[in-house]
């Protein structure tokens, strides 16, 4: 693989659940790659796809429940999509890793925490106890836990909420994993321990040079993280682009609707969550025919009662609407 083959480059990708009232597609024909030490985002409201598209690469999705699928996924330039569980098992934690939204519910409260941050270097590489307390012990300074010596043999519930979530990305990163896939890390904690947490995810993928997918709701980190975005609206890619395009060009109403409702900067972060735009994400076992945003649509037009593809909107972007099919007729003002 070149430095320039992105380290994961995911095609394809469908996700079914099955129940009683048939199967549910909750992932469809979902693509996207992320580049050698880039922040690439997954934004969307709830239910858009954006965890559920990192619990399938994970791996993660419960079985026989879902199904998932893909052309493939490749990871370092190998396709990981048609992997058995058990293999699959063996790249967790040590070529792919995922920090969760609140650390409380992924540590387990009964044991210290160097031995659950350290797990995973038992598990993959077969350390012992000591080398494990070692490398847990780097890995704290690494992360700016302070004073991580007396921190190693603390419970869960003696850390604070910031703390938890610097040993979860020391768990994380403690493989040193091709990929970190961060699921709202910063959702929980505090505004200032928000900020904190951020820096230093951005300062970790500067120094070791990890890639990271960072899922959110919030434009805000978007904007002050990441180097791609992919946009996601009932269980698709709506939106694909360098985030400066973005913010520059939305092309799909969806991400225009985000952005424009987006306070000032001077207003506080928490202010900055997913804004409203009319009506709700679609039920997905019940999925409007053609586009699925056309219900919340100002922009729809007869030709959305057909689903739209991808389409080009300049280089290295991309946005799912008919807007940008040749012909299509623009709302008056609008340039494309
Ligand atoms: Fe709106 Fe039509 Fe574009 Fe869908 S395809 S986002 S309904 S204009």
């Amino acid at each position: 693989m070149g430095a320039d083959d992105p380290i994961l480059s995911v095609r394809g990708l469908r996700t079914e659940f099955s129940g009683d009232r048939g199967d549910v597609r909750v992932l469809d024909d979902v693509s996207f790659d992320v580049g050698r030490g880039k922040i690439v985002g997954l934004v969307g409201e709830s239910g858009s796809g954006k965890s559920m598209t990192a619990l399938s690469l994970m791996g993660l999705v419960p079985r026989p429940q879902g199904n998932v699928s893909a052309s493939s996924i490749l990871l370092d330039g190998r396709d990981i999509s048609k992997l058995e569980p058990a293999a699959m098992r063996r790249i967790r934690g040590r070529d792919i890793a995922m920090v969760f939204q609140e650390p409380m519910t992924s540590l387990n409260p009964v044991r210290k925490v160097w031995e659950q941050v350290g797990e995973p270097l038992a598990i993959h590489q077969g350390l012992g106890r000591s080398a494990i307390r070692k490398r847990v012990l780097d890995m704290f300074d690494l992360v700016g836990i302070p004073e991580p010596k007396t921190r190693l043999d603390a419970y869960p519930h003696q850390l604070s909420g910031g703390l938890r979530q610097r040993a979860m990305i020391a768990m994380g990163l403690i493989c040193e994993p091709k990929l970190l896939i961060a699921d709202e890390p910063t959702t929980a904690l505090d505004v200032t321990t928000q900020a904190q947490i951020l820096r230093l995810m951005r300062d970790l993928r500067d120094r070791v040079g990890t890639s990271i997918i960072m899922i959110t709701h919030d434009l805000g980190i978007i904007a002050e993280m990441c180097d791609e975005v992919n946009v996601m609206y009932a269980g698709q890619m709506v939106e694909q682009a360098d985030v400066f395009d973005l913010f520059e060009r939305p092309s799909h109403p969806y991400t225009r609707g985000l952005l424009a409702s987006i306070p000032r900067a001077t207003v506080a972060r928490a202010a900055r969550r997913m804004p409203s735009i009319p009506g709700m994400v679609p039920n997905l076992a019940k999925l409007p025919p053609g586009c699925r945003f056309a219900p919340r649509c100002s922009d729809a037009m007869p030709q959305c009662q057909r689903p739209p593809d991808l389409l080009p909107v300049g280089v290295g972007h991309s946005a799912r609407c008919w807007l940008h099919s040749a012909g299509a007729a623009l709302p008056e003002g609008e340039m494309r």
